[in-house]
């Protein structure tokens, strides 16, 4: 059986952000993905300006970077707008290959792709039924996380989101959608590409069931007359569900371990700082994860909100139509950014 000091399961945003903070250190890792490429995934690619500012993304590897976004509420719109950009797009595949090329020549790390772990057990993995045998496992696996399920830890609150990629450079704002009938307390978004655009929404389904999300979400584009024929839907779930990130020898980063916001379904900021943090962790077991700890009191912060937008019930557009003109008010247009971002 071959032995790495370290296994990451997943090369998402988490997984490489995890191997990256293992590089050129005494430990050897191997990075098992599932998939033939690193970085496609279901995701609409939004990004804030905390993201860039952990990643110091090279400028071309953004699509669009907004200062100015487009919210509406029940059809009425509303413009919020900052003196510096504050939402960006990017392409998946593009993030995955530039974190994939800053492993690339680092001799203690390997990243293995088509590798799907089949198995768990106490010190190894199973990958084409070969055995893998690990000092640390890294579930960096995503939201339908195999480590997680092994550690036995159940997902209480799992968002889904939906989207259709359409092939178009027909979109040029940054738009968010708010209609309570529709997507209760979450909204729908169209955040344009270089050479695409990702209209999309998503929720909780024990809020709002996926069929119904679903035919809400045909009705909305019905009503603003978004063709969709030449697009592609996909769909994913979102883990929001955290229960704790290290278990023994075994870490959860990312999706995996439940980071993602329930409020605004965003998770790659979330997937890179837990992969980093996981990393330091293994490195000295006594580092103490204070930037875990941050992310969790922002999650804390945004499920407050969401608790609050849920109970406003038939309440819920007066409070959106009141926090779209709030955005209007610097103090609080500060606040919320500082919220989200
Ligand atoms: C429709 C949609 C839109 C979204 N939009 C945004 C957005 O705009 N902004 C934002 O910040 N977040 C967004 N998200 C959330 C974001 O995509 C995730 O939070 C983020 O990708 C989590 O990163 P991760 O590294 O934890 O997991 P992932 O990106 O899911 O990576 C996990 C990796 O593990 C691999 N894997 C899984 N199982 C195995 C296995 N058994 N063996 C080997 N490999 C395995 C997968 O192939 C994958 O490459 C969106 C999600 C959805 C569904």
């Amino acid at each position: 059986m071959v032995f790495f000091d370290v296994v990451i399961i997943g090369a998402g945003p988490a997984g490489l952000k995890c191997a990256q903070t293992l590089s050129n250190t005494k430990y050897r890792v191997l990075v098992l993905e599932k998939n033939s490429q690193v970085g496609p995934k279901v995701c609409a690619g939004g990004l804030t300006g905390k993201d860039l500012d952990y990643l110091k993304l090279p400028p071309e590897l953004i699509d669009f970077s907004y200062r100015k976004v487009k919210l509406h509420v029940n059809g009425l719109p509303f413009r919020v707008r900052d003196d510096k950009d504050f939402i960006y797009t990017i392409d998946r595949k593009n993030l995955g290959q530039w974190q994939v090329n800053k492993l690339s020549g680092v001799k203690n790390i390997k990243i293995k792709i088509g590798a799907k772990v089949s198995k768990i057990d106490k010190g190894f993995v199973v990958v084409n039924k070969r055995k893998i045998g690990y000092g640390f496992l890294v579930g960096a696996d995503g939201s339908a996380s195999i480590v997680r399920q092994c550690l036995g830890i159940k997902p209480k609150s799992t968002n889904v989101a939906i989207q259709y990629i359409l092939p178009t450079k027909g979109y040029q704002d940054l738009e968010l959608f708010f209609d309570s009938n529709l997507f209760s307390a979450w909204y729908a978004w169209i955040f344009p590409h270089r050479h695409y655009v990702s209209i999309g929404c998503g929720a909780n389904p024990a809020i709002l069931p996926a069929d119904k999300l679903n035919s809400n979400f045909k009705n909305w584009l019905d009503k603003r007359g978004i063709d969709v024929s030449g697009g592609k839907y996909e769909a994913f779930a979102i883990n929001c569900d955290y229960q704790g990130y290290r278990f023994g020898n075994v870490f959860l980063a990312g999706d995996a371990g439940g980071f993602a916001s329930e409020l605004t379904g965003e998770g790659i900021y979330q997937a890179l700082v837990t992969g980093e943090e996981v990393a330091k962790t293994i490195l000295n077991s006594n580092y103490q994860p204070r930037k875990i700890n941050d992310l969790l009191t922002t999650k804390r912060r945004h499920n407050k909100v969401l608790k609050f937008l849920i109970e406003c019930g038939k309440f819920r557009t007066m409070v959106f139509y009141l926090g779209a003109m709030l955005f209007g008010v610097p103090f609080f247009k500060k606040k919320a950014i500082g919220l989200l971002g």
